[in-house]
Order: structure tokens, then sequence, then C-alpha cells
């Protein structure tokens, strides 16, 4: 074996083939690519999507209510579907709100996240009746102004800023001084002062990381949340109705990266919740997911329109870019740029014998789509598919730059 070979991106799974040309929910993306009316596009299968939330469902424990967070994938058709499919919809915005209430979410369903929400945001919340996580003392006091000039007693969870943090995360959420949720050593206090409020308390949210692929990391995070939880709920005006103890299950998008094994986070939450304390005793568990839920059910395709060779590299030039997908670039969260999973949709399981950079049609050297990638040979109007990209893909952004026009999205 030669030991200078870089480590392979783990098994993309969901997708077929027909001839080369690789298929989503059955469609070869060549026909897909017609029928959406051209490249650049994103295409995320609902198949793959209502079967992620089946097997999540098998692997936890029965009682633990799952929440989609709209922010990975706010496409409306996507937010539709997975009302179907989850318990509740947690939403970072009033535009989130809207989507997530217009998808036919009950508002007691829908929680609303998030720094710095304005006084005008917070009084669409309590007017629609969704429950609102206290992120800061100041949000509490101002949320409670606006019920009382309301006539209303806003439905409220206090989003705790944990003393720990989940370890080997893409994203740490908690732990540490963080703009997210309130101390934990403050919410006792806090919680006093709620009980004089016009809000009627409703549970905690603690939500320490994002993107995490060790089982161990998670199962240790989800038991010091359950203690937290527990220790704090001594102190609430009532007994938490839930509890969202966060998510952070992570996918594999890079070379070396593992799938996470759900299986065993399952059976370790199941034994944690039958020796749950009697604080928690009659508290739903909530686990709030994005990117394990929709990221790989995504892919991200464009054309390639010119291909050139500059020094000795063969660049493919493609209709797509990071104005698309900036994930994708390296530019959203990644200290070093890797390479995402791709393929040249119409060329699979023809033998890779070239190395190519692929790049996207914005002047900036910032828009690679993928560095030194082994192909099949290809060039102009080849199609090349990115794959996990179902998450933080077109929302996470910045479609204005170099005014392009956006790509089509399609759920099928
Ligand atoms: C972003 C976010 C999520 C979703 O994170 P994923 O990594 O997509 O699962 C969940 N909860 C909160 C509070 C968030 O901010």
């Amino acid at each position: 074996m030669n030991t200078r070979q870089p480590p392979a991106h783990a098994e993309i799974r969901g997708f077929g083939t027909v001839g080369h040309c690789l298929t989503i929910a059955d469609i070869p993306l060549t026909e897909l690519a017609e029928s959406v009316g051209g490249t650049p596009f994103y295409a995320y299968d609902s198949g793959l999507i209502t079967r992620r939330i089946d097997h999540l469902r098998r692997c936890l424990p029965n009682e633990v209510k799952l929440h989609y967070a709209v922010k990975a994938n706010p496409m409306p058709e996507v937010v539709r579907l997975l009302t179907e499919l989850v318990d509740g919809l947690d939403v970072a915005s009033v535009g989130e709100m809207r989507l997530a209430l217009e998808a036919g979410m009950p508002a007691a369903e829908v929680s609303f996240a998030g720094p710095g929400k304005t006084v005008a945001e917070l009084t669409q919340a309590v007017a629609a009746g969704i429950v609102v996580m206290l992120e800061s003392p100041g949000e509490m006091e101002r949320l409670h102004g606006i019920a009382r000039e309301a006539g209303k007693r806003p439905k409220v969870a206090v989003r705790v800023n944990p003393d720990f943090e989940l370890k080997a995360s893409g994203m740490k959420m908690g732990g540490g001084p963080k703009p997210f949720g309130i101390d934990a050593e403050q919410v006792p206090e806090i919680l006093l002062r709620l009980a004089e409020l016009d809000l009627e308390f409703h549970g905690f949210h603690i939500f320490s990381g994002s993107q995490n692929l060790q089982a161990e990391a998670l199962i240790e995070a989800q038991r010091k949340t359950l203690d937290l939880a527990a220790a704090l709920a001594r102190h609430a005006p009532e007994r938490p109705r839930f509890v969202n103890i966060g998510g952070g299950f992570g996918i594999p998008y890079f070379p070396g990266d593992q799938h996470l094994d759900i299986e065993k986070v399952g059976e370790h939450l199941a034994a944690r919740l039958d020796r749950l304390a009697d604080e928690l005793a009659a508290t739903d568990i909530v686990i709030e997911l994005g990117r394990y839920i929709v990221g790989e059910a995504g892919i991200y395709v464009c054309r390639v329109v010119d291909t050139k060779l500059s020094r000795g590299r063969k660049f493919l030039i493609t209709d797509g870019g990071l104005h698309h997908h900036l994930a994708l670039s390296g530019n959203f969260g990644q200290v070093l740029r890797k390479n995402y999973p791709v393929a040249i949709a119409n060329k699979m399981d023809l033998p890779a014998d070239e190395v190519v950079d692929i790049v996207g049609c914005l002047c900036t050297p910032l828009d690679r789509l993928g560095d030194k990638v082994l192909l099949p040979r290809s060039g102009t109007g080849d199609l090349v598919v990115v794959f996990q990209s179902g998450a933080y893909g077109l929302t996470a952004s910045p479609t204005g730059f170099l005014s392009h026009p956006p790509p089509r999205e399609v759920l099928v």
C-alpha cells in the first residue's frame, strides 16, 4: 500500500447510477439538469431525508422528541416535508418562524433561539405564540415588557451556556464566555426573577456544539447536559416541560472523517433516560438537528464550461462557485481548506486517471471547488457533483457576490 496516499472520503450512501450517470431519487443527473432548466443547481432527495428520520427514530429512545433546525436548509419544500416528519422546528429569525408556521407546524412546537432578537422580532414571536428561548437577562426583561403590553404570557425557555463544552466539535456553541445563552451559574438567579414576570416557563435549552463525529464526545455532553438541567430544574418556578439537549450530530465531509456511530449514542441516551433525575421525570427530552437530517441528502451540481492547463496543472472551470456554496470553498468555518467529496456525474465508475483542480466562475482565488482531485478525464459540458451539500449550502452562501443569478433548488 502506498502510505503517502491521502485518506479517502467516507462512503457516500443513497445515490445510484444508470450507465455512467449518477442518479438522485432514481433520476439521472443529466436529465435532472435539463428538467430544472440548467446548471448550477441544488437537489435534495426527499426519500433520503425521510429514511434518515426513520433511522434516527429507530436509534434514539422512543420518548425523545426530534426537532429540525431550519437554518440548516430553509427551502420551503424541505421545511414542509420535515414538518410532517419531526416533532418541532427550531428557528433563528422571524423569517424562519414564518417558514415554520406556513409549513403547518403548530406554534407551540416552534422555538426561536438566537442572540440579538429585536423588540420587533420578539413582538412577532409573542403574537404568533411560539416558544422564545431567552438568551440574556435583558432579553427576558424586554419580553416581559412586550407580554405585559400585549396582555399575553409567552412561553419561554432559558437557554443555558453550559459550564462545559462539546469536545471535538466543528463549532463550539457553549462553554467559556459565549454570546449564546445565559451562563449556567447565573441561571438560578434568573429563574427567581422569571417567576415574577409575565412569562410562562417551559424549560431549558442547552446546546453545546455542532458537527461532531465522535459518539463518545456526544455521549459525555448529553450526560453533562442532563445533569445540569436536573440541577437547574430545582430552581425553576415549575417543572420544566422540556429540556432541549441540543444535537451536534455531524456528517463526514473530508478525507479521513468517519460516519458517526448513532446507534451507540442512542443506546447510551436510552440507558441515561432510564435513570433520569426526579426533577426531569415528567420532562420531554428534545434533540435538535439540522445538518444530520438534511446534509447527506443534498447535492450541488455545476457544469464544466472551460478547461485549461496552467504551468502543468489542469483546471476544470465551472459555472458554479462559492457564491452558491461557500462551505465547499472552505470559507465557512474551516481553518485549512479540505475537499468535499466530488465526482463527475456523467462519468461515474470510469477509471480516475487525471488530477485536476476544480474552480468556480468567480474572479477570486478563494473560489475553489476541489484541489488536486483524482477524477476520470473530463472537459467542457461534463457535470461536477458535490456531495454532502444539503445543509449550510445555499443558505450559508453570499449569493450577491459578483451578481450572478442564484442557483436553482429542487426537492426530488
Ligand atoms: C445551528 C443550530 C443547530 C443546528 O446545528 P446542526 O449542526 O445543523 O445540527 C441546532 N441548534 C441551535 C441552537 C443552533 O444554533
